[in-house]
């Protein structure tokens, strides 16, 4: 092995566990760092989606009309905690900021350059660990309960159109017929043919664990508090053991929890988590064939293995507060009008997306050291961008062409 090839993944969710299968598929010698369950994190309890038409940020220019309704109805998909907001305003002024449509129009080419090449990076992995039983592709609906809302919604469905993910409209009879269980209360909706799912994220995150250390990965269930660039080496200093781990390089894989490693030189990045919930039913998954979108209501019903997963909403309340019952109760309401529901959930979770405010991840070095680099940041859409962001940190460290250009993810763009 050569003496450049030691490198270290911090995070163990799905997109740390990518990073590592990427990296070791170019030969780098790879150590996975985390106190946690691999991929037992956000990365367990989304909605499943390879949502590769996902190119439009939450935070677009719609949010402002929408904005009042949002913050006050208690029938919202948005929840704000006003004393989290009231401390960290600096974050909450860039996220609507970042809704200007001149800034939007960026954001959305940014987004879907990448999105359209989720499967190159994932589809390689699902080969790679066997995990191909894992997905299903019957589409993803978006349903609206009124014309008007479907006619609101036509110009960003367009965009995304445009931006390479063709969809068909569906009509009431339409929705009624691909999933007869669902309650007719949609008049609208649309249907991208060729999107899919997992059915089981924790299932496939595993997979890839075990694929790493078949393939002589190391892993250490340890928490690193900082890293020091020492010349040609990175140092990582764990909360376990005064003697610090030497690296050739290392990528930072975090999520949400990226920023509080130390010395990594992403002080100067705005991340913030917007918190999501899921509820989920055991055995109810027959209910629906494929994930169904409620744009309204900011949820997904998710076909799973072992159920019938809600999942969705935005809490913007940080990192360390517990689960808001009320976001569950919101949730478990919108449930049970889209379907009939004999019995209250039996799971429920809240997980962090790790958000930047203009809603692009961070792939790139950091600024205080090339042998450090980023891999973090990637909102409602880690699930998707899990694969291509692996296969991009492994360009980068093995110095090869990137398979895009990744300019706008650079982590100086808040300099
Ligand atoms: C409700 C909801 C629905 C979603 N639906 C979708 C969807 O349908 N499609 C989609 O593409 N995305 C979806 N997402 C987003 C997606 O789940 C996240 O973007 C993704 O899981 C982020 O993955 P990650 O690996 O970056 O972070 P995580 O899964 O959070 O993993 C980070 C890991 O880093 C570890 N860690 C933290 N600090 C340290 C440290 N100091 N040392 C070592 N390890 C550390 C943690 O223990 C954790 O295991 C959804 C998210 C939510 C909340």
């Amino acid at each position: 092995m050569q003496s450049q090839n030691r490198v270290a993944v911090i995070g163990a969710g799905i997109v740390g566990l990518s990073c590592a299968l990427w990296l070791q598929k170019k030969g780098f010698s790879v150590t996975l760092i985390d106190p946690d369950v691999p991929g037992s994190g956000t990365s367990s309890g989304n909605a499943c989606t390879i949502a590769d038409y996902g190119c439009i940020p939450v935070n677009n220019p719609s949010i402002f009309k929408r904005l009042p309704s949002l913050l006050f109805s208690k029938n919202s998909p948005l929840t704000v905690n006003i004393s989290y907001a009231l401390t960290h305003l600096p974050w909450l002024l860039k996220f609507l900021s970042n809704c200007r449509p001149s800034r939007v129009s960026k954001i959305i080419d940014s987004l879907g350059l990448i999105l359209q090449q989720s499967y190159q990076g994932l589809n390689p992995l699902l080969e790679l660990s066997e995990s191909q039983h894992l997905m299903a592709q019957k589409g993803c609906m978006h349903v609206y309960e009124t014309l008007a809302e479907f006619k609101a919604a036509r110009v960003t469905n367009e965009i995304r159109r445009q931006q390479g993910s063709e969809y068909i409209e569906l009509e009431h009879a339409d929705i009624i017929n691909l999933e007869p269980k669902l309650k007719p209360i949609f008049e609208k909706g649309i249907l991208f043919e060729s999107a899919s799912q997992t059915l089981d994220p924790q299932s496939l995150s595993t997979r890839y664990f075990n694929c790493f250390l078949k393939s002589q990965g190391t892993y250490m269930s340890q928490r690193v508090v900082e890293t020091v660039s020492d010349g040609d080496i990175v140092k990582l200093k764990l909360d376990s053991t005064d003697s610090p781990l030497t690296f050739d390089h290392v990528v930072i894989a975090a999520g949400a929890f990226s920023k509080k490693i130390k010395g990594i030189g992403a002080k100067h990045l705005p991340l913030d988590t917007e918190r999501g919930y899921h509820i989920q039913y055991a055995n109810l998954q027959s209910n629906v064939s494929r994930p169904i979108s409620w744009s309204q209501a900011g949820i997904y019903a998710t076909p799973m293995n072992d159920g019938l997963r809600f999942a969705g909403t935005v809490e913007i309340a940080g990192n360390s507060l517990k689960k808001n019952q009320q976001v569950l109760d919101y949730i478990t309401r919108k449930a049970s009008q889209m379907f009939d529901l004999p019995h209250q959930p039996d799971q429920d979770w809240l997980g962090f997306r790790p958000t930047l405010p203009d809603a692009l991840p961070v792939i790139g070095h950091s600024p205080v050291s090339d042998r450090i680099i980023f891999a973090f940041g990637h909102h409602h859409l880690g699930l998707t961008l899990s694969g291509i962001t692996g296969k991009l940190i492994s360009e980068l460290l093995n110095n090869e062409p990137l398979s895009l250009d990744i300019s706008a993810f650079s982590p100086d763009r808040f300099n």
